[in-house]
């Protein structure tokens, strides 16, 4: 269950319209609205499948790893799986490396729970659905694209945008900095905004201090800095119940 501040989005989203302004809410991708446990599951099922014969050790690894939560990369999963073997962890790394950051493997992540509806209600209501992902232009766009209209997320309609990065070298930090540049060009309001990166959620509290922040607490890369006061941490995107009101008391004044 999301945090309870999730249903002020639609609040503000509305009263944003209501002002005549336009609301903006942006949305990183992977670890934010996609968890990219799946992926890099995906990608280590191949390697076993490649390298079974010369490593007859690695089925019962990838068993391991199956039912845990494979984190920030699959190399660490299968050490923890009890994988000490140096060479098979690099030869692992460069295989993963040419796979992960590809179209074709990017369509195996899966929606944080909650996320396709929670994009759709803030749409539905008027705002400016920003994707703002560290995804690269030139070897992403296609599977990302085909993913989000897979799974029920706004795109191709009015009020969506997708920005990626223009190519794989550009460094993900550096890149969302300028993109505050352009997310501030539309001339709206933006209400509020989700990460998973405690560094990027501190940039959007910093640019935007009117915003809601939110960081999802899924997985992250490693040593991040402490995360900014105020902002909102949620598992994932599933809208909490509101409270019903004590029978026979629905009037009273909360104390
Ligand atoms: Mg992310």
């Amino acid at each position: 269950m999301g945090h309870p501040r999730l249903r002020e989005v639609a609040e503000r989203v509305e009263a944003c319209r209501g002002r005549g302004t336009l609301p903006v809410v942006v949305f990183d991708i992977d670890s934010t609205l996609y968890d990219t446990g799946p992926r890099n599951l995906r990608i280590l099922e191949e390697f076993a499948e490649a390298c079974r014969r010369s490593r007859p050790e690695i089925d019962a690894l990838v068993e391991r790893v199956r039912g845990t939560e494979i984190g920030w990369n699959v190399m660490d999963a299968l050490r923890r799986a009890g994988c000490a073997d140096p060479e098979l962890l690099d030869d692992l790394g460069r295989f993963w490396g040419r796979r992960f950051f590809t179209d074709t493997f990017v369509v195996f992540d899966e929606p944080v729970p909650g996320a396709p509806s929670f994009v759709r209600d803030c749409h539905e209501r008027g705002a400016f659905v920003y994707y703002l992902t560290g995804r690269h232009v030139g070897g992403m766009e296609v599977g990302t694209v085909q993913a989000l209209v897979r799974d029920g997320f706004p795109w191709g309609i009015g009020r969506t945008l997708l920005h990626l990065k223009p190519d794989f070298e550009t460094p993900d930090a550096a890149f969302k900095d300028e993109a505050l540049r352009d997310i501030r060009s539309l001339g709206g309001e933006v209400v509020a905004t989700f990460e998973n990166e405690p560094g990027n959620a501190n940039l959007f509290s910093r640019a935007f201090p009117g915003a809601l922040g939110f960081l999802l607490e899924t997985t992250h890369a490693p040593n991040p800095p402490p995360l900014a006061p105020g902002i909102l941490r949620t598992p994932d995107l599933i809208l909490p119940a509101s409270v019903p009101s004590p029978v026979g008391r629905g009037s009273a004044t909360p104390s």
